[in-house]
């Protein structure tokens, strides 16, 4: 009986995971360039790392299930919980900031659809011990110098905000925390739902006035956030969460990144306290990346307080742009095929194969067994070598191999002795 993958989970085949693990190879190279190290965290935590941190949003697309002793545990939606968790208990014992740095993946129980799914790839860095505007600078410079470093980073935007200018309003009404998240979870929607919608839904929690105060943030959307100060006046920690704003927006412009205020963004997690933003590129209608300065975390999880940063890039997506977009260069030919003429001279071949792989070569042969030659080459071909070697009792005797380039289609005799010299020049 066949069996299908569950809804939302995909298998990754070669060709994917080539693009993608190049793309997380650069998105590693960016963190570590910015002094990032790694760090690996459990797939499956106790519940309660999540439970009212995280916002309504990813608490009710969470895999949550009992385990065999009755705990309740959930299979990661995200990095960021962990990290934080991870330096409360352990963050004495650095210098700070503390840079990590993660890959992996994460879990959402979504409504799957088009670059929507169940499991998926987060790329990601925390930056703990900082509060400066510069530090959130630097966090999204992770995010656009890997759009930049995988080809996307001609239509990249990043979208900027700061919760603590809608927050600051809400403390100011005196909306409880519980509530505050619902309205954060409406106004998260705008621009994937119908303006009016969102519109009715903060009117409901908030009343006509309140509600319609809020939508006039999302009017001044654009370049300037001097802009925001006439609609946040009497609001004084909004001033003071736009101010805040207006540095991290120059500090992000001064290394050359295209930023465009966006004040109705809040993301749809609970414990972002200032900087929010967003990655984008052009003609690509949903966030390759996303993140935020989350103040309080550490200290939820029994830390020292500690101001932090982070991101996090979503691998899938941008591996599908790269791909949309055909910026990766094309898939090079690589390594050697050695075909044989005849299956008595399979021994050999693989003996020969071997030591190619000894000497760091990349090397095959047909361990199938009674195929003709040409079906060998044309396996060759078709799957990617940049040489076949030809194999026959003629050559062996005469101590030379029979060289075929499948890139140039040009056929050479090497001897026996210069072979490694051959492929080593070739292959570089
Ligand atoms: P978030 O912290 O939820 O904004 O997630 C960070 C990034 O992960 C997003 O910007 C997306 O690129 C990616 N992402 C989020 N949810 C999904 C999903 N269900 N499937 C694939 N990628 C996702």
């Amino acid at each position: 009986m066949p069996v299908r993958t569950l809804r939302g989970f995909r298998d990754l085949l070669p060709n994917y995971l080539e693009d993608f693990r190049w793309v997380e190879s650069r998105a590693r190279a960016v963190f570590e360039r910015a002094g990032y190290r790694e760090v690996l965290t459990p797939t499956v935590e106790p519940f309660e790392l999540y439970e009212e941190k995280e916002g309504e949003q990813i608490e009710e697309s969470m895999f949550v299930f009992e385990d065999k002793a009755g705990r309740r545990v959930a299979l990661r939606p995200e990095f960021t919980a962990s990290l934080a968790r991870l330096f409360a208990f352990m963050g004495g014992e650095f210098k700070l900031p503390v840079k990590w740095y993660y890959v992996g993946n994460v879990f959402r129980y979504d409504e799957p659809q088009r670059m929507r799914y169940r499991e998926f790839w987060q790329a990601g860095a925390e930056l703990m011990g900082a509060s400066t505007p510069e530090s959130d600078a630097e966090i999204m410079s992770l995010a656009w110098n890997t759009l930049r470093d995988v080809g996307l980073g001609e239509g990249a935007l990043i979208r900027l905000n700061n919760v603590g200018i809608v927050k600051s309003m809400l403390e100011a009404w005196g909306v409880s925390g519980e509530m505050q998240s619902r309205v954060l979870t409406w106004m998260d929607k705008l621009g994937k739902v119908e303006r009016s919608e969102v519109e009715r839904g903060l009117a409901e929690l908030l009343g006509e006035e309140r509600g319609s105060r809020l939508m006039g943030l999302v009017d001044v959307e654009g370049e300037d956030p001097s802009e925001l100060e006439p609609v946040l006046r009497g609001f004084e920690g909004s001033v003071e969460a736009l101010k805040n704003l207006e540095e991290v927006y120059d500090a992000a412009r001064a290394v050359g990144m295209r930023v465009r205020l966006t004040p109705f963004l809040v993301r749809g997690l609970a414990y972002y306290t200032g900087t929010v933003f967003e990655a984008f590129v052009e003609d690509i209608p949903y966030a390759l990346g996303g993140g935020g300065r989350y103040d309080g975390l550490v200290a939820e999880y029994g830390g020292p307080p500690t101001p932090a940063t982070g991101l996090s890039l979503g691998l899938d997506r941008i591996v599908d742009a790269v791909r949309e977009k055909g910026v990766r260069v094309k898939r090079e030919r690589s390594g050697v095929f050695v075909a044989v003429v005849s299956d008595d001279l399979r021994r050999r071949a693989f003996v020969l194969v071997e030591s190619l792989r000894a000497a760091g070569i990349r090397a095959d042969l047909d361990l199938r067994g009674g195929r003709s030659l040409s079906k060998q080459a044309e396996y060759a071909d078709r799957t990617g070598w940049r040489y076949v070697i030809f194999l026959g009792p003629k050559e062996v005797e005469r101590g030379v191999y029979v060289v075929k380039d499948l890139e140039s289609w040009e056929q050479l005799e090497v001897p026996e002795g210069g072979l490694l010299d051959f492929l080593r020049a070739g292959l570089d």
